[in-house]
């Protein structure tokens, strides 16, 4: 059985090595990776620039959800594994240049404490009267249809809150924009709680109470409200909270490249071909013919593992509406700029992981991480890491801007944020490394569960096909690997059902 894998960022790598592992087990399986770049990881890529970890796209995942570490185990990397410092862990976000702190017991974008969130310089009066009143809200009328993240939030908190919550925590995850994100695929622990409570204060404090009895009947007294993936399914709580067991986010002491890297050594090197993308792929009797660097050769299966768009492009001339279809998935690009400095000059940042900036404040930057706190150890002493994000769907013109024009914009909005004698405007950074990322992360719009789902119902008709990637059922690295793996783990079982003749 001869499986094609296309793409080699983390979902490919990941199925690429489940089927090494059978392969070395002594299943009749074979695979190529084919890469279209000269190195391999897709957006997972690090560097050590004097002492310093630099992650130019992810610097971690999340820890509830467990294929990465699990992964990461397997190959060895379990010592390197490393929480994130959740006793510094704070975020604020920018409003009219200053940073306000969320407010404790806000549990993703649901506000649990009443004193908290009474107080909290976040919210206008009138915003924090509709924050009280919603314990009232009824269950939605129409709750099968799907809506925006935006209209979802609006409807229960009202247009602040999308404004100082959803977006900026959205834009900070998937470079999105509330308005267009699906509430169902993004937030479906809260379009849950909506139809059974009504309001989403009351269904997360519910999930909060059961969360403290569970954990009280297994003898853990440190259990917290839901957390992200709980809450949602899909992205995390950012509120102030005390220091959990572990880390919200984990990652590797030597960068994410780490895994890249460990995964590589264990794939047997004939069979990964690096800059050598797939330019066709065509449906034949009893498998697919691949074409790639002028040649074209027959496998028994493959697994498509590039961004959807490129995947679309492909299986477009194999049934024409699952190009559509996977063509139809927004992309939004983004840009990572790391600033290395000498803590000394840098003055004294506020406490916390970084800031969140609303699009109402007409920033370029999206949102701020202060790398040197939020992983304790991957930055020398003395120094001091900032990790500007920007771009996102609103703002995909910045990707033309020169290197040290992005810098320089980077430089002058960190010094009117933070101004107060931190990042004078004199201070330079003693590095600066800027990373672009076109097209990197889907959206998933609205309607997106009924597109997986047309999707779905095309590649079953095919034998053979897997899709993987961040485009389907999860943004994040851990279920990136989770797909990669199932699709290799079904494919490999396929091929040990063949009667021997026909693998
Ligand atoms: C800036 C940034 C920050 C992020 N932060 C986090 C984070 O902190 N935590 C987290 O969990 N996730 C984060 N993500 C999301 C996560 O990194 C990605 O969703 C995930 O890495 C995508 O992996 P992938 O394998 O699906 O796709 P990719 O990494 O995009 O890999 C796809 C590969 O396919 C190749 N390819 C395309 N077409 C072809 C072809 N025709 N033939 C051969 N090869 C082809 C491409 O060259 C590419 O290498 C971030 C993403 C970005 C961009």
């Amino acid at each position: 059985m001869r499986t094609a894998i296309i793409g080699g960022g983390i979902a490919g790598l990941a199925a690429a090595y489940e089927m090494e592992k059978a392969r070395t087990a002594g299943e009749a399986v074979e695979y190529t990776l084919f890469e279209a770049r000269e190195r391999l990881g897709g957006c997972l890529n690090s560097e050590i620039v004097d002492g310093v970890v630099l992650e130019r796209g992810p610097d971690s995942f999340l820890s509830e959800k467990p294929a990465a570490s699990e992964l990461c185990r397997e190959l060895g990397l379990g010592p390197d594994l490393m929480p994130s410092n959740d006793a510094e862990r704070k975020t604020y976000i920018v409003v009219r240049n200053r940073l306000v702190p969320l407010p404790d017991g806000l549990m993703f974008l649901v506000p649990t404490k009443l004193i908290p969130t009474a107080i909290s310089r976040l919210f206008s009066p009138m915003t924090k009267a509709r924050m009280a009143l919603e314990l009232l809200h009824p269950p939605r009328r129409n709750g099968d249809q799907d809506e925006s993240v935006a209209a979802l939030v609006e409807r229960h908190f009202g247009v602040e809150a999308v404004d100082r919550l959803a977006d900026p925590l959205l834009s900070g995850i998937y470079g999105g924009d509330a308005s267009q994100l699906s509430a169902r695929t993004v937030l479906p622990r809260l379009v849950e709680m909506e139809s059974q409570y009504g309001s989403l204060t009351r269904g997360m404090l519910a999930a909060h109470r059961q969360m403290r009895a569970r954990a009280a009947a297994q003898g853990n007294g440190h259990a917290k409200g839901p957390s992200l993936a709980e809450a949602n399914g899909t992205i995390r709580s950012q509120g102030n909270g005390r220091p959990a067991p572990r880390g919200i986010f984990t990652t590797l002491r030597g960068g994410l490249q780490q895994l890249i890297d460990a995964l590589e050594a264990r794939l047997e090197p004939s069979s990964v071909r690096r800059s050598t993308p797939v330019c066709a792929l065509d449906k034949v009797e009893g498998g697919w013919q691949v074409t790639s660097g002028g040649a074209t050769e027959f496998y028994d299966a493959v697994i498509v593992a590039s961004p959807a768009w490129a995947a679309g492009v492909l299986l477009g001339a194999v049934v024409p509406a699952l190009g559509e279809e996977l063509g139809g998935i927004p992309y939004s690009s983004s840009i990572t700029v790391n600033l290395v400095y000498d803590e000394a000059k840098l003055g004294t940042l506020p406490d916390g992981f970084g800031f969140l900036v609303p699009a109402s404040e007409g920033r370029s930057m999206l949102a701020c991480t202060f790398v040197h706190r939020k992983f304790a150890g991957r930055t020398p002493p003395g120094k001091a890491v900032l990790r500007a994000f920007l771009g996102g769907m609103r703002n995909e013109a910045l990707l033309t801007e020169p290197d040290a024009t992005l810098v320089a914009t980077v430089c002058r909005e960190l010094s009117e944020i933070l101004g107060g004698g931190v990042l004078g405007l004199n201070v330079k950074p003693e590095h600066a490394q800027v990373s672009r990322w076109r097209r990197a992360m889907a959206q998933y719009a609205v309607g997106h569960q009924e597109r997986k789902q047309r999707i779905a119902d095309r590649v079953a008709t095919l034998p053979g096909l897997r899709l993987a990637g961040n485009a389907y059922d999860g943004i994040g690295i851990p279920d990136c690997i989770r797909l990669g793996r199932q699709a290799a783990r079904e494919l490999a079982a396929l091929g040990s059902s063949l009667p021997v003749s026909t693998r």
